[in-house]
């Protein structure tokens, strides 16, 4: 039997490398703590995984999910002996019975089986990017093992809730293999699973999490968006639609836990819609990768516009431009990033809004570095005899169709710019289709002059000759949009705007637990030094454009400011916090003489106010 197609595959080995300011994060966060990890990280430095004494169990695979693709994307050498240095050893440790994981045969029955889903999902990168032959044997052996693993221990914990995740490795392993075993397996683990499908169709969670639960358990929820795709994938035939289950969870999310970015507030289970309150970075890589894979399978271009406002909002919010700390909880409006003694969150600890190395926990430490390299991995698509732009962004495709060769260089400053140049060059003349995704978030949008359709894939038919140049124009207006509480966001395109808070930092370097925080591996607690009480006072906005910076996202050189006027008002701190933001401001009544203030990306901000009422003033 065939599995179900999708509209666009994605792009192995190192045929599409980034370019300009994607690269340059890139090379950030090779240089930062994701790329250094297995340098001083106990967890991955003397993992299990490669016969070291730390975890063996998620933190190694989180690890090498961005690692290897960033290894890649950059063509780095010694990143790309350092990915291989892991993979041996987890080949070479496997055991004959086909048991890949850390665990010796005694505590296997206890051993959560979510990490060999989340190691079947890294193998098939490692395939995608290396064509590593020995990844399907040793992939066919483990998932034999699953099966007679999984008839005496049924899934339990994380990997009953996160069942899908290997369902990617084993849906390439049948296209391989074709042994209808593997769909049997399939189906098996599906049934052994938390049951998503009817929890989303009855979706109970309409407020604030009261305690810890795996179903309100927000990187669980990110996660969870792909499952059914994945699953639709190996058994078309199922009365399943993943694209229908992605859009339900996702609308139940936005009512009731929507925060102005698109993404949804977790900390670490779902908790309403104040702007205070937050979310974890897992989160948003996790839904990145789900919509990624959404956009991939379906070519519905609004996964796209979902993917990008995470992409440029909300993952590089939750860390620090030197891509060497993150956050486990960014939140909305963030007023002071401290040690909360008696924290607001459900279940987070008093760290979690604190930049470091671990800050509250340490598996957004791992698994944080998958959110830009995968990003850059879905920039161009390839579907069947077309080459697919499903994101705008700085990079070079060289691809074949029909024996010619094909180079797409794509030259960019979206999202802080709104045009983009193609140049596509062909050996020989060659007929392909080529789908460029133009973002809804432009009011207008043409190519070479010509009107194009906004928040749809356009699609230019031809025979190709020669060098083709494409120049693409975006038109962004300034927009504010609603919020609960009658508040509301300012954004422009793709970026969303913040008022940023002048801070202080303090630096913290220690060790707890036989793991070391020192510079440039330290937290750092974040303290406002100027008001941060403030209202729009009119939407008279004007945009400015400043120089790309080296760093794209360091909060003194944004690369595109709106100025408006602004009025400072009556707003509280949190009663439970002493540096979080009441939820929102105690008045509407103006304090003092209308401002004119200097609005940045979200994404460039440390401190910041996002979400705010629009007050009228006299
Ligand atoms: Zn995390």
């Amino acid at each position: 039997m065939e599995l179900r197609k999708t509209f666009g595959r994605f792009v192995d080995g190192g045929a599409l490398k980034p370019k300009g300011w994607l690269r340059r994060q890139l090379k950030l966060q090779a240089e930062g703590q994701a790329g250094s990890l297995d340098k001083f990280w106990p967890d991955v430095k003397d993992s299990a995984w490669i016969g070291g004494k730390a975890e063996g169990w998620e933190r190694v695979p989180y690890w090498l999910d961005g690692f290897i693709d960033l290894a890649w994307l950059l063509d780095d050498d010694d990143m790309k002996a350092r990915a291989t240095r892991y993979i041996d050893a987890i080949f070479a440790n496997q055991c004959a019975d086909g048991w890949i994981c850390p665990c010796p045969v005694e505590k296997r029955a206890d051993y959560d089986m979510w990490s060999l889903f989340l190691l079947a999902k890294v193998l098939h990168v490692w395939y995608r990017r290396t064509g590593d032959p020995r990844v399907a044997p040793a992939l066919m052996e483990a998932f034999r093992q699953l099966r007679s693993h999984l008839a005496a221990n049924p899934l339990k914990n994380w990997g009953k809730y996160r069942w899908y995740e290997g369902l990617g490795a084993l849906a390439w392993l049948f296209e391989e293999t074709k042994e209808p075993w593997l769909l049997v397996l399939a189906e098996r683990i599906r049934q052994q699973s938390y049951d998503y499908p009817s929890l989303v169709a009855n979706w109970p969670y309409q407020s604030k999490a009261t305690k810890w639960t795996f179903e309100e358990h927000v990187v669980n929820l990110g996660m969870v968006i792909h499952s059914e795709l994945f699953y639709q994938k190996l058994h078309p035939e199922s009365n399943t639609d993943g694209e229908a289950f992605a859009e339900t969870l996702l609308a139940n999310l936005m009512k009731y836990h929507s925060m102005a970015t698109g993404m949804f507030t977790g900390d670490e289970c779902v908790s309403g819609d104040s702007p205070s309150q937050g979310t974890e970075l897992c989160a948003v890589v996790e839904a990145m990768y789900s919509e990624e894979l959404l956009l991939a399978a379906t070519g519905h271009a609004v996964w796209g516009d979902r993917l990008e406002k995470l992409a440029f909002n909300a993952l590089p919010a939750a860390c620090s431009a030197d891509m060497w700390t993150h956050q486990y909880d960014h939140a909305t409006n963030q007023i002071g990033c401290q040690n909360e003694p008696t924290p607001i969150w459900s279940t987070n600890g008093s760290e979690a809004h604190l930049f470091g190395l671990e800050p509250n926990y340490g598996c957004c430490t791992a698994n944080h570095g998958q959110g830009w390299p995968k990003l850059a991995a879905s920039a161009f698509l390839l579907g069947d005899r077309s080459i697919i732009s499903a994101l705008i962004l700085p990079c070079r495709l060289e691809t074949e169709i029909d024996g010619a060769q094909i180079v797409c260089d794509v030259e960019t400053d979206y999202p802080f710019r709104d045009t983009a140049t193609y140049t596509i060059t062909v050996s020989q003349p060659v007929a392909f289709d080529l789908k460029i995704r133009i973002p809804g978030f432009a009011k207008a949008a043409e190519i070479d002059g010509k009107p194009v359709k906004t928040g749809d894939f356009h699609v230019i038919s031809k025979t190709w000759e020669g060098t083709t140049a494409l120049n693409v124009k975006l038109t962004f207006e300034p927009q504010f949009v609603d919020r609960p509480r009658g508040m509301s966001v300012l954004w422009r395109g793709p970026l969303l705007f913040s008022l940023p808070i002048p801070s202080r930092s303090v630096k913290h370097e220690y060790e707890r637990n036989g793991v070391e925080r020192k510079f440039p591996y330290c937290d750092y607690e974040y303290f406002a030094t100027a008001p941060w009480n403030y209202a729009f006072a009119g939407k008279d906005v004007a945009v400015e454009e400043h120089p790309l910076p080296e760093m794209p996202f360091a909060e003194d050189k944004p690369p595109v400011t709106l100025s408006l006027p602004m009025v400072r008002i009556p707003w509280a701190i949190h009663e439970k916090s002493i540096a979080i933001a009441a939820p929102q401001p105690s008045s509407l009544t103006p304090e003092g003489a209308v401002e004119q203030k200097t609005l940045i990306p979200f994404g460039s901000t440390m401190l910041r106010m996002t979400e705010m009422p629009i007050v009228k003033v006299d």
